[in-house]
């Protein structure tokens, strides 16, 4: 594995930290303080980041995507990610797994989303179904050539009102060798179809600004043409775009500690306390040297996850290792950060509280601390038979 990022990738870094310093930092407090970011701004946004060749960088360029690889892709989210969330979504990398739109799905939902003019949702999780999955109850049944979905979402995350929603619904049960399991397919389901509302949720501490979605369906009626992918193929599906999604989970972690990192050494050297910088007492030293080695090694979880990707050789267990250590690293690095501050850690006046609030939700979201440990252990435990 090469450690050294290339030319091309230097670049990427450069462009994308000045478009971050000059088009989104500046509207980071505005965002906080009013839940959302406007709609002229967020507009603003994606039509220069379409200039910029930065919207739809993760999908291939046969689809008009920038075509980047998984490293330059990690690379990219850790940028990203040293500002408001909210923010930094209308630079869209819409999901991978639309690139299973087949016929006039990909007019209709790939095209327009790598084109900036819609945007999805991915609604799996459930009031009733969290980390367990398997407990889905929204279902699809068959009516002739049409399914009627009934059932409900909650959490579905987006930076504003999603055109349409990837939906995952039980459309039956398989008789495996283990067992009945679930059969789940995903469907394309347009905001305003008949029988689907999509409202609002509760307001969150991380990523204030960035929604969350409640989904309720009641007869909402589609076509089979509506299916993503096979009929019963979603649970797959889903889970390509959950892998690769911790491994993006774990590059924004990385890029967030980087940023409270070097506001809390600018901090550490400059504030002082018995006649000296706070940063010359081993206690708050020593909290800055393990920030930076534990940030690194995220780092390299990650890298080396993306490198894996690349190459085709990534596992369930590696996507798992770098968000697992990269949320709980910067979850540690962010109360450190706190710490070092003193009181204006606490105080809305400085960045401080919301990035150590922000880094609250990465334990949780794709897929919380524990599964990530669960996958693990389990590869582990498995070849000897427990
Ligand atoms: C802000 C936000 C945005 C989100 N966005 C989306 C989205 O866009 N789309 C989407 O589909 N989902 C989304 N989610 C859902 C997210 O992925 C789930 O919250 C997460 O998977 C955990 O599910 P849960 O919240 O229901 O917790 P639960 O599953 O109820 O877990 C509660 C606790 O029990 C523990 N636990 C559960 N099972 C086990 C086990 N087997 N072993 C050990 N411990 C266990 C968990 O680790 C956790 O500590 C979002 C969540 C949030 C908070």
């Amino acid at each position: 594995m090469d450690f050294q990022a290339s030319d091309e990738q230097r670049m990427l870094v450069d462009s994308l930290r000045a478009f971050v310093e000059s088009e989104l930092r500046p509207h980071e407090e505005e965002v906080e303080r009013n839940g959302g970011v406007p709609d002229e701004l967020g507009e603003r946004i994606k039509e220069k980041a379409i200039e910029m060749g930065f919207f739809a960088a993760n999908l291939p360029e046969d689809v008009g995507g920038g075509g980047l690889s998984y490293t330059s892709l990690a690379l990219m989210e850790r940028e990203l990610s040293k500002t408001s969330f909210a923010l930094q979504h209308f630079i869209g990398r819409p999901s991978e797994i639309l690139l299973a739109c087949e016929g006039d799905q990909r007019e209709r939902y790939l095209l327009p989303c790598v084109r900036g003019e819609r945007h999805e949702c991915f609604a799996l999780t459930e009031p009733g179904a969290g980390s367990d999955i398997m407990s889905m109850a929204t279902r699809a049944k068959r009516d002739g050539d049409d399914y009627l979905i009934n059932g409900s979402k909650h959490f579905i995350s987006s930076h504003t009102l999603p055109d349409f929603a990837i939906v995952f619904a039980a459309t039956g049960v398989d008789e495996t060798a283990k067992g009945a399991r679930k059969r789940v397919t995903a469907f394309l389901v347009d905001r305003g179809a008949e029988g689907f509302d999509m409202r609002l949720g509760p307001r969150c501490i991380s990523h204030r600004g960035y929604h969350n979605y409640q989904l309720s369906f009641d007869d909402c009626r589609v076509g089979s043409g509506q299916i993503l992918g096979a009929e019963g193929g979603g649970l797959e599906l889903a889970n390509e775009w959950l892998h690769m999604g911790r491994v993006w989970v774990g590059a924004g972690c990385c890029g967030r500690a980087e940023r409270l990192l070097d506001l809390a050494t600018e901090w550490a050297a400059s504030r002082k306390q018995f006649g000296q910088p706070i940063g010359r007492f081993q206690g708050t030293s020593f909290k800055l040297a393990d920030m930076a080695t534990e940030l690194q090694a995220a780092d390299l979880l990650v890298m080396q996850a993306a490198w894996k990707a690349e190459q085709g050789s990534m596992t369930t267990v590696d996507a798992a290792m770098a968000k697992l250590f990269a949320s709980e690293m910067l979850g540690r690095v962010a109360d450190h950060a706190v710490q070092i501050f003193g009181g204006m850690g606490l105080m809305d006046e400085l960045p401080i509280e919301r990035l150590w609030r922000d880094a609250r939700l990465e334990r949780i979201w794709d897929g919380t601390s524990e599964i990530q440990r669960h996958i693990i252990a389990r590869s582990m435990l498995r070849p000897h038979g427990a």
